[in-house]
């Protein structure tokens, strides 16, 4: 017997060629496919009421027949189509309306019957529906699957219905169950208390009550999990075991930095420091993520790993996404190598950006080849071919939301073994990053240093931007500096929005006249940037123009207000992100928000804004709103695979999956077991690059 895998739907009676194109399109091919196709949601079809029962502003399901239909059309700033039915059981008659759905006088012909499932509501005296969800019964012999229980509904294209899709699914149902093996090995479903495959996928399309699609729905996400996390738990087991330098942790480089600090860390400072100690201590690769809000101190614990790594001879690669950034931590970490006799002036770090010439750019290659530079800090310029180290012992990735995965893992390659310190400052909740980074250690900053006073968010309405700028104005008139924030770079007439360009030459002539404004993007030349960035710091500008380009990494703790125009232009986390330029000493800061948001979701994004400032928090938020797909789609590829398992709301379920997951490969890691063959099939069949890992 073949398997569900691998035999298309046109095995099954009912789909010819037509039809199994439009499954084709909706990603449906095998049989296999088929029964994981799931419904959107559920209709209790159980009872229907009689329309002489039905009740005012329920939710209900009435099986009728159409006795009359009539059309108009009604002028409402646009002409739109009214479409009427009257239908009636034995106890009394319902209308029923559709509005622009003129086609559907085809289908609905007296003596039609129909299910009909919406709410009802009153309308002039009567009962009526409006729009609701109907089917036509074509064949009572049919009806079984789709009255009388708990009936799925899916998300159909058009050309196919509900009924056909139903009939298909129970029919694959009916033929393969029998033949289907269950991949997740016994005794993790015992240990989880998790139904068999068979009886989850019957209960999942044909419950046959709310406990049993519960249970189905758990076994099936949980199977989602599964399936995610054995790869990453056996790349992670054999990164460990991939030797990797042994760093000296205790030195003089290291233990000078950290004196020399001219504050105290945080405890979330010095217990990250050790978890990353103690890492590079050992004999295998470090490969650990750093989450920890904007403002809370990454670079320092970056830093002081890499002394680690350059008091024992080896070289550090520095990566972030923009070069005002690359530039900011040059000087910083040129500024603080000055003391004297600490041995830290005899560190050689360079800059390395696209905005070198090839002269410049060849002379670093060489000194970085030779091992004449011990930190080289960058921006994607790193990953290209003509670098070459001669010793890296240490890849630090600053902000790497911004990175892709790809890139992400290109620079490690260019070392012998290198320790790798991953930092993001758009954290996720920790029992989830554990579990979505699963190949990763994941360290923690969860405060900000003493001192800081907090950031005040106001939202504003276009119309009221007046105030903005005059708070702004205030803040600096006491001295301190402010970020005005575009979305775009030039106006935008389609979207009616203001660019940076065009508002910088309006408030500096009118708003601010007198004021000294600068305007960064990230058209300027890097030299430029980077001329605007140190006039800014100095304090020769008082009010800088932007767009995004300062969204990371920005740490001038001068400028205490921030204005973002357009707000609702901007996702939450990267608003949160462009907030944290602001705060950033000891004084009052605040984010102003202007915007008209015009949709409910920017509505929600702005409330978020104003009522959190922890970017856990924040990002949690963020995940409801945007929903895991969107949420996780960016961060990590294989979670935009998941098809009913909703990391949020089943963060307990993922966690065990995580636990099975370890202690599976742990027993079994090439899934030798006969117990464990199905699984192995399962895996390769949705990660086939996962082949090379389960090689001893
Ligand atoms: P982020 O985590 O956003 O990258 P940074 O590393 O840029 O944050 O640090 C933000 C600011 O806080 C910097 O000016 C830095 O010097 C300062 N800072 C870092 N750690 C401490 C601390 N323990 N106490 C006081 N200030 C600190
Ligand atoms: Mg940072």
């Amino acid at each position: 017997m073949e398997r569900p895998q691998e035999i298309p739907i046109q095995y099954l009676k009912g789909i010819g060629p037509k039809r199994a194109k439009l499954f084709e399109n909706l990603g449906i091919r095998t049989i296999e496919d088929i029964l994981y196709y799931f419904p959107r949601r559920y209709e209790d079809r159980s009872k229907f009421v009689s329309i002489s029962k039905l009740k005012e502003g329920v939710v209900q399901a009435v099986k009728a027949r159409i006795k009359a239909l009539g059309e108009r059309h009604s002028w409402r700033k646009i002409r739109f189509n009214i479409l009427e039915i009257a239908v009636a059981d034995d106890t009394g008659q319902l209308r029923c309306v559709f509005f622009n759905q003129g086609y559907l006088r085809e289908y609905f012909k007296p003596d039609v019957r129909l299910i009909l499932y919406g709410k009802v509501e009153r309308y002039a005296g009567n009962l009526q529906m409006s729009s609701p969800e109907f089917e036509i019964i074509t064949n009572e012999g049919d009806e079984s699957l789709n009255s009388g229980r708990i009936v799925p509904v899916y998300s159909l294209p058009q050309g196919l219905n509900q009924r056909l899709i139903r009939k298909v699914i129970k029919k694959a149902l009916d033929e393969y169950l029998p033949v289907l093996n269950d991949f997740l090995p016994y005794n993790v479903r015992s240990r989880n208390n998790l139904l068999n495959l068979a009886k989850s996928l019957i209960n999942i399309h044909y419950p046959q009550d709310q406990v049993l699609q519960k249970e189905a729905y758990k076994r099936l996400s949980f199977e989602e999990f599964f399936i995610f996390q054995v790869p990453l738990a056996l790349r992670k087991i054999k990164k460990k075991e991939l030797p990797g330098i042994a760093h000296k942790t205790e030195g003089k480089l290291f233990n000078n930095f950290i004196a020399g600090l001219p504050f105290k860390l945080t405890a979330s400072q010095e217990k990250v420091i050790a978890e990353i100690k103690s890492d590079m201590a050992r004999p295998a690769i470090m490969q650990r993520l750093l989450q920890g809000d904007v403002g809370s101190g990454k670079t320092v614990v970056a830093m002081a790993a890499a002394f680690i790594a350059i008091q024992g001879g080896y070289q550090v690669a520095f990566m972030v996404p923009t070069e005002i950034l690359a530039q900011q931590h040059y000087d910083k970490i040129n500024s603080g190598l000055s003391v004297k006799g600490s041995d830290l002036d005899k560190i050689k770090v360079v800059l390395l950006t696209g905005g070198l010439n090839y002269q410049e750019k060849n002379r670093i290659y060489a000194q970085i080849r030779k091992g004449e530079i011990n930190l080289i800090i960058g921006t994607h310029s790193l990953l290209e071919e003509k670098v070459n180290f001669s010793r890296l012992g240490l890849v630090v990735i600053d902000e790497q939301h911004k990175f892709g995965v790809g890139q992400r893992s290109l620079l490690p390659q260019k070392g012998l073994k290198p320790d790798v310190l991953i930092m993001t400052a758009t954290p996720i909740p920790r029992t989830l990053a554990i579990t979505l980074y699963g190949d990763l250690d994941v360290s923690v900053i969860n405060e900000l240093p003493a001192g800081r006073i907090g950031i005040k968010t106001l939202s504003f309405k276009q119309e009221d931007k007046k105030q903005a700028y005059e708070i702004a104005r205030q803040r600096v008139k006491q001295g301190d500096q402010v970020y005005i924030i575009y979305p775009v770079i030039d106006d935008s007439d389609a979207l009616d929005i203001a660019g940076a360009k065009k508002m910088y030459e309006q408030l500096k002539n009118f708003e601010f006249r007198g004021l000294r404004l600068g305007l960064i993007h990230g058209r300027l030349k890097e030299k430029e940037q980077q001329d605007l960035m140190n006039k800014f710091k100095d304090v020769e500008l008082d009010i800088l123009v932007a767009t995004t380009i300062l969204e990371v990494g920005i740490d001038i703790p001068n400028a205490t207000c921030m204005i973002i125009e357009h707000a609702e232009r901007f996702g939450l986390s990267q608003l949160h992100q462009l907030r944290g330029r602001v705060g950033r000493g000891s004084k009052e800061s605040f984010c102003i928000l202007v915007s008209d948001a015009p949709t409910e979701e920017a509505k929600q994004r702005l409330e978020a804004m104003v009522k959190y400032s922890d970017g856990f928090r924040i990002a949690e938020e963020d995940l409801k709103i945007r929903g895991p797909g969107e949420f996780f789609g960016q961060r990590q590829h294989g979670l935009t695979e998941l098809r009913i398992a909703n990391p949020l709301t089943q963060m307990q379920l993922l966690k065990k999956a995580r636990e099975e997951a370890v202690k599976l490969v742990e027993a079994d890691r090439e899934l030798k077991e006969k117990a464990n063959s199905g699984l192995k099939e399962k895996i390769l069949q949705r990660f086939p690059e996962y082949e090379k890992l389960m090689v001893v």
